[in-house]
C-alpha cells in the first residue's frame, strides 16, 4: 500500500510551503499545484487520495475545479477539503454544494487540518476505519483492542498497540523515529527518539512469539517498516 497522497492547490506561496512541510510531517505524500488549471492537470497525471483546494485561485477558481472534478467519473470520488478566507455562511454552503467534503476558513491550525483530512479519509475510505485490519498473518482488532498472529494472541501494551496500528495502515513504508513519535505520541509531547526503539523492540518481541518471520524491518539510519518478506 502506498502513502496517502495529497494534492495541495494553493497560489499563496508561503502557505503552500507551510502546508507541504506540515502535511509531510504528518506522513502524507504532498504534491502542489499553484493554480486551478495546474491542479486539473496534476489530477489527470496522478490521481491523489485527497485534495486540499484553495477557493481563490488564478485561472480556474477552486469552486470550478471542484465542479469539474465532480463531473467526471474518474475524479468524482476524490475527497476535497476547501480552504477559504471567506467565512460567510452562504459561501460555506456553496462550497459544500459544489461537492467539497469539508471546509476550512483561513487562518486555520495545521493540526486541525490534519485531523480533518484523517476524518474525511476515514469517512471516504472506510478501510482505514475498519475495526479489524489484517496484514499477512497479523490481525489487529481496534474495537476489542486485540492482536493475533496466526492462531496466537499477541499481548501488547497501549503504546505498542498504537505503533502497530499506525504501521499496519502503511505496510512496507519506512517510518522515521520522528514520524512514529508524531503519530503515536503526538508532536507536542517531548519523547526521546530512543524511546521509539524501545517500544519497537517490545512490539517485535511480542509479535515474534507467535511467528517465525520478523515483521518489523529496521532500516539503518532511516527507521522501521512493517514487512512480511520471507
Ligand atoms: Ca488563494
Amino acid at each position: 500500500m502506498a502513502m496517502t497522497s495529497i494534492l495541495v492547490v494553493e497560489d499563496e506561496e508561503s502557505l503552500a510551503t507551510l502546508l507541504v512541510y506540515n502535511l509531510g510531517k504528518e506522513g502524507f505524500d504532498v504534491r502542489i499545484a499553484g493554480d486551478g488549471e495546474e491542479a486539473l492537470l496534476r489530477v489527470e497525471e496522478h490521481s491523489p487520495d485527497l485534495i486540499v483546494l484553495d477557493w481563490m485561485l488564478p485561472k480556474v477558481s477552486g469552486i470550478e475545479v471542484c465542479r469539474r472534478l465532480r463531473s467526471k467519473n474518474e475524479t468524482r470520488n476524490i475527497p476535497v477539503i476547501m480552504l477559504t478566507a471567506r467565512a460567510e455562511e452562504t459561501d460555506r454552503i456553496r462550497g459544500l454544494e459544489t461537492g467539497a467534503d469539508d471546509y476550512m476558513v483561513k487562518p486555520f491550525s495545521m493540526n486541525e487540518l490534519a485531523a480533518r483530512i484523517r476524518a474525511v479519509l476515514r469517512r471516504i475510505r472506510p478501510g482505514l476505519a475498519d475495526d479489524t485490519v489484517t496484514f499477512g498473518d497479523i490481525t489487529l482488532d481496534r474495537a476489542a483492542h486485540r492482536v493475533r498472529r496466526g492462531d496466537g494472541e499477541v499481548h501488547l501494551g497501549p503504546t505498542e498497540f498504537r505503533l502497530l496500528d499506525h504501521m499496519i495502515q502503511h505496510p512496507g513504508r519506512v517510518f522515521s523515529r520522528e514520524q512514529l513519535l508524531n503519530a503515536v505520541w503526538g508532536s507536542d509531547v517531548f519523547v526521546e527518539a530512543r524511546t521509539v526503539d524501545v517500544h519497537i523492540g517490545r512490539l517485535r518481541k511480542a509479535l515474534n512469539r507467535h511467528g517465525d518471520i520478523n515483521p518489523i524491518r529496521t532500516v539503518r539510519s532511516a527507521g522501521y517498516a512493517l514487512e512480511l518478506s520471507a
